[in-house]
Formats: C-alpha cells, sequence, structure tokens
C-alpha cells in the first residue's frame, strides 16, 4: 500500500491492547503493585496504551519464572536450541507488517524503515545465532602423558537485558538470540518510551517460547531496571543506552561481581576525502548519500554519521549536493511509504535536540539548512515529535560536535590532511562507529586503521550484518553484539583437567 492504516482503523495489521501486563513465566501477568504509565506515540502524539509501571516485586516474579526454566532449558542440546530460534524468526517473518507497524507506532519511525530492516534483520538475527551456536567447539590440550584438559561452553542461567527506545525489537532480539543460544533464561526491561512493540513480539512468540525462558517487565529506569541490574539472582547484564546510565550499571553489577556489556553513546565521524569529486560520478553520489544518511531514524543511532569532515578542496561542491539530496527526502507521516524520516521518540527527546539547534547558533555555528527545530506536519500529525534535519558548519571543540544529540543534526568541519582528519576524528570521548570515503586503498586501510572506534565503514555507512561484530572503544562501551564471538559473553568456559593414568605421576 501507498500508506498504511493506523491501530484503530480497520485493516491495520496491529491491534494493541488497551493496557500491557508483564509477561512473566509464559504468561500476562499484572504488576504486583497495579500501577500503570501512559504510552504515546510519537505519530501523534496521543496515549494509545498504557504499559505496567512495574517494581522490583516485579522483577522478582521474573527471577522466579526464569530461575525454574533455567535448568531444563540450559539442558537443551544445540540442535534444540536452533530450532526454537529458528521458529521465532519463522515467526517474526510471517508477522511482517504487525511488527513493523508496531515498532512505527510506539517508536515514530517510518515503516519504510520497519519493514525493510528492523525486523527482517531482526528474523536474520535469531538465524544467524541458530547456526553460530552449532559452529561452537569445545577444545581439548594435552597436558602430561595421559593427562587432557578439557574446555566446555556452559550457559550462565539467567542474565537481564536493558534495552533502548531506537530500535526497540531489534536490540531486543541482539540480546536474547545469543542469550538464549547459549542456553539461557532472559528478563528483558524495555525502554519506558517504547514499551509496547515487545509486547507485541511476545504475543507473536507466546506459544513458541517455552515458559519462564523470555520475561519482559516493563517500567521506569530507576524503579525497574536498577533492581534487574543489581539482582543477585541474574549471572550478568547487557545494556544498551547512555553513557552516564552505562556507569550505574556497572556499579550495580560490581555488587554481584557479574560480567556487563554495554553498547553505548556515539558521536560517529564521517570523513570525506578530496577524491571522491574527481569526476561527477556515480561514487560522488555514493558519498553524498552516505553524508545524508545521518537523518536515517531521524538521527537517533548510536552510530548516526553525526560529524562530517570534509576536505577543504571539495567543501563547496560537495555540501551544496548533500544540501540537495537532503531537500529530496520526505519527512512526515511514518505510515506513508515514501517517507523517509518520522518522528522523533518523545518530546522530552525532541526538546533536547532542539536545545542543540539552539546551542549550535549560539556557539556561533553557521546554519546551512534547517535549524527552524519544530516542523508542522499538520492534521492529525499536529500534535507529533516532528524536527527540521539540520546542517551546521563549525569547529570540532563545540558542544554539537562533542555531545550527542540524537536527532537529525549533522555538524560539518573541513580538515586539510590526513593526519588532521584523523585528529579531528579521534577527538571525541566516543568511538563506536566512523566512516570514510575515498577512492585510494591504501589510504582507505591506513586511516581506518588508525580510527579509535569498533566499527569503521569504508565507502558505505549503516550496514549491519548479523555476522560482523559490533561494539565500542572508549565511552562507547565494551563487548561486542552482531557475532558468534558474543555467544562467549553468555557462556561460562568450564575446564576440566582429568588423568586417565592409574599410577601415580
Ligand atoms: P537511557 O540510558 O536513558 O535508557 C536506556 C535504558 O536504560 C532504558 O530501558 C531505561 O529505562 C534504562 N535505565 C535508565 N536509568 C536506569 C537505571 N538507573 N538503572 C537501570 N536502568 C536504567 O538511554 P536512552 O535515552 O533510552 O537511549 C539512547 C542512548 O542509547 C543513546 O545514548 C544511544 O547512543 C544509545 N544507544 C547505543 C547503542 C549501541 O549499540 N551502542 C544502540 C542504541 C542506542
Amino acid at each position: 500500500p501507498k500508506s498504511y492504516p493506523r491501530p484503530g482503523e480497520s485493516g491495520c495489521p496491529v491491534t494493541f491492547k488497551s493496557q500491557y501486563e508483564n509477561f512473566i513465566g509464559g504468561k500476562w501477568v499484572p504488576p504486583v503493585k497495579g500501577q500503570y504509565f501512559d504510552n504515546v506515540s510519537p505519530v501523534n502524539g496521543k496515549v494509545f496504551c498504557k504499559s505496567a509501571r512495574s517494581t522490583a516485586e516485579d522483577i522478582e516474579l521474573a527471577l522466579d519464572a526464569a530461575h525454574a526454566a533455567k535448568d531444563k532449558f540450559g539442558a537443551t542440546t544445540f540442535e534444540q536450541r536452533a530450532k526454537l530460534l529458528n521458529q521465532m524468526a519463522d515467526a517474526i517473518e510471517q508477522n511482517l507488517e504487525k511488527l513493523a507497524l508496531a515498532e512505527v507506532w510506539d517508536n515514530g519511525k517510518p515503516i519504510r524503515e520497519a519493514l525493510a530492516a528492523d525486523i527482517p534483520l531482526a528474523a536474520d538475527h535469531l538465524r544467524y545465532f541458530a547456526s553460530a551456536v552449532r559452529t561452537q567447539e569445545g577444545f581439548i590440550a594435552e597436558h602430561k602423558e595421559n593427562t587432557v584438559a578439557y574446555h566446555f561452553h556452559e550457559p550462565l542461567g539467567v542474565v537481564g537485558a536493558i534495552i533502548p527506545w531506537n530500535f526497540p525489537i531489534l536490540m531486543a532480539i541482539w540480546k536474547l538470540s545469543p542469550a538464549l543460544a547459549g542456553g539461557n533464561c532472559i528478563i528483558i526491561k524495555p525502554a519506558e518510551q517504547t514499551p509496547a512493540s515487545i509486547m507485541v513480539l511476545m504475543e507473536v512468540w507466546a506459544n513458541i517460547v517455552p515458559p519462564g525462558v523470555i520475561n519482559v517487565v516493563t517500567g521506569y529506569g530507576p524503579e525497574t531496571g536498577k533492581p534487574l541490574a543489581c539482582s543477585p539472582r541474574i549471572a550478568k547484564i547487557a545494556f544498551t543506552g547512555e553513557t552516564t546510565t552505562g556507569q550505574l550499571i556497572m556499579q550495580y553489577a560490581s555488587q554481584n561481581i557479574i560480567p556487563v556489556t554495554l553498547e553505548l553513546g556515539g558521536k560517529s565521524p564521517n570523513i570525506f576525502f578530496a577524491d571522491i569529486a574527481n569526476e561527477n560520478d556515480e561514487f560522488f553520489e555514493k558519498a553524498v548519500e552516505g553524508c545524508v544518511m545521518f537523518v536515517l531514524n531521524q538521527g537517533e543511532v548510536c552510530t548516526c554519521p553525526s560529524r562530517a569532515l570534509v576536505h577543504e578542496s571539495i567543501y563547496d561542491k560537495f555540501i551544496e549536493k548533500v544540501v540537495q539530496r537532503l531537500g529530496k527526502i520526505k519527512q512526515g507521516d511514518p505510515l506513508n511509504m515514501e517517507t523517509m524520516v518520522g518522528a522523533q521518540v518523545s518530546t522530552e527527546q525532541m526538546d533536547k535536540i532542539l536545545h542543540y539547534v539552539e546551542l549550535g547558533k549560539k556557539e556561533g555555528a553557521q546554519c546551512i539548512v534547517g535549524g527552524s527545530g519544530k516542523k508542522a506536519i499538520g492534521g492529525e500529525l499536529e500534535g507529533g515529535y516532528y524536527i527540521e534535519p539540520t546542517i551546521f558548519k563549525g569547529d570540532n571543540k563545540m558542544r554539537i560536535f562533542q555531545e550527542e544529540i540524537f536527532g537529525p543534526v549533522l555538524s560539518v568541519t573541513t580538515f586539510r590532511t590526513e593526519e588532521e582528519a584523523i585528529q579531528i576524528a579521534n577527538d571525541t570521548s566516543y568511538g563506536l562507529g566512523a566512516g570514510l570515503w575515498t577512492r585510494d586503498i591504501m589510504k582507505a586501510y591506513r586511516v581506518s586503521r588508525a580510527i579509535k572506534a569498533g566499527r569503521v565503514w569504508v565507502n558505505c555507512y549503516h550496514e549491519y550484518p548479523s555476522h560482523a561484530a559490533f561494539g565500542g572503544y572508549k565511552k562507547s562501551g565494551f563487548g561486542r553484539e552482531c557475532h558468534k564471538l558474543t555467544l562467549e559473553h553468555y557462556q561460562q568456559l568450564k575446564n576440566i583437567i582429568i588423568s586417565y593414568s592409574p599410577q601415580p605421576t
């Protein structure tokens, strides 16, 4: 269709409940204290459902269910786990439109993106870990004569996951896929801005996933996330969110000496070398497209290429094209298939971005395009959270270059030499993603090795294959997701040394 019907209209693939309880032990369980909070759709700013406002008591119930399930699930064979993950992927694919629409209504992202990326990537991730776990082998080393050292991968038991709001379903899947493949039961705490889409997913999976293996408890960070991360009954906590929250998660986990993986913020540089403009060919257009990717998911991406570093000799020509390309990007109704930029997730997030747009002007950055802040879309989207994409030119020392805005705001600066480009790229406390564009393979290699970031895209951007390790350097966190080595974050390594010798040695 050109445009999808909204929830509540006939033909809409998703029907939200008016109120979501927690999903614990395979059942819908009301919050112990009986409290709920409103969930607002960023598309129109209206409340569309309520979600459980859970507390430590609800986390305990989820822990009871997970612990009751963990021995049986931990003893499943790799084949059985692989089969389960593949069934979960099948169910996602069979409910593609329903899940995509749930994500759009909860988060504000455009439907074309949810249909083409969020949901298919989620299914692929499950399939990847279904296969990856079967390639995992223990290893054996000979020690002395007749004595050998064996190594086994064992489940951790019950693990916790705290999820952000920008890719709610995908971020949950990035954690639960290796967790389940590794034989663990999991408790998921979705972000309070987007609690509903994960519950729609649980409805889809209710008859597939054994009770207690996946438990979802909604609520606010300090009320629900903190008791989960502080619990002595979890064996690991996986977190995606802000750097400052990540610092708290480490403190909580330190009480119980459990491992932590953190996927945190970013301020990713995207470097455009002079040779991209040699000819006015397709590659130049591709680089322009790579620059405009700062508006993908309304800029609410941890790897958003929010700093563009452009060689001074091509600056005028390049930015002119970027502005032209940006002008063709359709912003508006997220349910329209042509829309490429939708709504920001919440009023708080919108206000934060508006604050940075004003700050950029105060800092003396030159506003090249946009800058008006809130974009009135009108009609029934009147109350939604839409912001005009904005490009500033300034200096890397400015706060709009150093702090994560998490919105459709690009900060551009120029450089003269390769060394200067590397220096500017690394002049940030973050190190999650980076991009660089050049026709010179030697330069591409040198610069990508010199950039302190966990993922460097060369002549492309925003590619997320399930089999490429993803994670941060510096204050962007530690640990990796998306590659089979992630399994090790969800497993113990058991070593057994056995002597087969009947004689004393
Ligand atoms: P946030 O840190 O505010 O919230 C993330 C989650 O943590 C939410 O579920 C929230 O309820 C919970 N939380 C908040 N305070 C808590 C506490 N004291 N104890 C336990 N849990 C708590 O982040 P956000 O605003 O929801 O998400 C945006 C951030 O996520 C950005 O900084 C972005 O860069 C980052 N992000 C990183 C990645 C990555 O892979 N590195 C991916 C997506 C988003």
